[in-house]
């Protein structure tokens, strides 16, 4: 196979095959080759979004041990981080959501562990919603939802939420994989986009797991997808398995943006980085309040980035980031 061949094919429409992904995988992240994949990675998603990145910003609305137990997750019973529920006051969430807004993210995200109570959820976003412009964009970041759920979510005014199939699940998580598809097929179903993402990856993880998980992501036709790699938590299992280095991590998310068609104008990565966005990617979060990577109970006093530390690393990577709600959420109707 030759590379110069291979991105040919994104650019007229064609999709890469599971062999092609693998193939492209499978180069030195440091190699000639790599560097061409993120090059036209990188051009493609700035032709595909009209150059312009997106910051999303989330906070979370409660802070909790969850039995699911994803191994990578700081909130995990299993990894004995939190070993105490807390959960914010509407004003606070409020306070959070009102801020993002001012520091002109995108999206304004809500993010709770699995076992949140759904109706309380719901109270909160109705709160933030109401105090939010109209026209900002509200996404939710939840548990498996049944198509009921995800209709109420709709109508408590989301736009869409973020949802994944995360690497190994059912194997490094109490989650099952059918579980997690049929929640998305919910969520569509009631009219919600879905941002989606490779993720977490982790130095174990084969070409071949990640190439099957950017078909998966392809499949659905998401408002994005993108890769992100497993920030280690220390003192747990698997963070003794590594972290692989932000230019492998870039590498897949430039051959994710490859593998995705044209009708996905958004590549995300996490956490924040010049080589993601180098690599293409076009979307990142900033964070505050709990963050099931971080050990901090509020990250911005630990690993969260803020929307305009975001805005600064999409600068330092030749990126402009767009003004008003979503594109990538939005894509049919909005216009920045
Ligand atoms: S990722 Fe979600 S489901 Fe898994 S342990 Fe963390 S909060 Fe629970």
């Amino acid at each position: 196979m030759r590379v110069d061949e291979l991105l040919k094919k994104p650019r007229s429409g064609d999709v890469l095959s599971h062999q092609e992904l693998v193939y492209l995988l499978d180069l030195a992240p440091d190699s000639m080759e790599s560097y061409m994949v993120m090059a036209e990675a990188n051009r493609f998603s700035k032709e595909l979004s009209g150059g312009k990145a997106e910051v999303h910003a989330q906070f979370a609305v409660n802070l909790a041990p969850c039995p699911y137990d994803c191994l990578f997750c700081s909130f995990a019973k299993v990894n004995g981080v939190f070993n105490e529920s807390k959960e914010l006051k509407p004003e606070k969430a409020v306070d959070y959501a009102l801020q993002f807004e001012r520091d002109g993210a995108n999206a304004v995200f809500l993010m709770s562990t699995a076992t949140y109570p759904f109706g309380r959820f719901i109270e909160v976003s109705q709160e933030v919603k109401r105090s939010l412009q109209p026209e900002t964009t509200l996404i939710a970041n939840v548990g498996d939802q049944t198509l009921k759920h995800a209709v109420k979510l709709k109508d408590a005014g989301f736009s869409g939420v973020y949802h994944a199939v995360r690497l190994r699940e059912g194997k490094d998580t109490r989650l099952s994989v059918k579980g997690r598809k049929e929640s998305i097929a919910n969520f569509k179903e009631a009219g919600l986009e879905v941002g989606t993402c490779v993720e977490p990856v982790g130095p174990e993880h084969t070409n071949e797991e990640l190439a099957e998980m950017i078909a998966f992501t392809a499949s659905f036709d998401p408002a994005y997808s993108g890769a992100a790699r497993r920030i280690p938590i220390p003192g747990t299992a698997i963070a003794r398995l590594g972290t692989i280095s932000e230019a492998r991590m870039a590498q897949i998310v430039a051959v994710t943006r490859l593998g995705m068609p044209r009708s996905v104008t958004g590549n995300c990565t996490h956490e924040p980085c010049t080589l993601g966005a180098i690599g293409g990617a076009n979307l990142f979060w900033a964070e505050v309040g709990a963050n099931p990577r971080d050990t901090e109970q509020s990250t911005e006093n630990g690993r969260g980035e803020t929307v305009s530390s975001c805005h600064a690393i999409f600068k330092e990577s030749g990126w402009d980031v767009g003004n008003g709600p979503s594109r990538y959420y939005n894509s049919v109707t909005t216009e920045y």
